[in-house]
């Protein structure tokens, strides 16, 4: 759901939803576990879409900030497939210095 003038995004962030989701697989009704295994396999298939990109865009790193713990993509620095050295989280706008931090790849 998104705005148009304010531009207010009030879509529910997945790692908000996540614990909602455990609960309906673990003690939820029956048409809440299918819900639930119905998200679960969406989430895969577009985490899956994103590393299959990653992988075929080298600039690109899927990595977690050590500050505030959020994952995202950032671009490498150097675009010649060099060393990402640092990068800015998006999310605490915390500095990041990253070898061996990436999460995925
Ligand atoms: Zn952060």
């Amino acid at each position: 759901m998104k705005q148009e003038m304010g531009k207010i995004d009030i879509t529910p962030r997945w790692e908000e939803l996540s614990p909602l989701l455990i609960e309906w697989l673990e003690t939820g009704k029956p048409e809440q576990k299918k819900l639930g295994r119905e998200e679960v396999k969406r989430i895969a298939e577009l985490a899956q879409a994103l590393v299959d990109y990653t992988k075929s865009h080298p600039e690109l790193r899927v990595v977690k900030c050590k500050h505030c713990g959020k994952v995202q993509v950032v671009k490498s620095i150097d675009k010649s497939m060099g060393e990402l050295i640092a990068w800015t989280c998006t999310h605490c706008l915390e500095q990041n210095d990253c070898k061996n931090e990436e999460a995925k790849k």
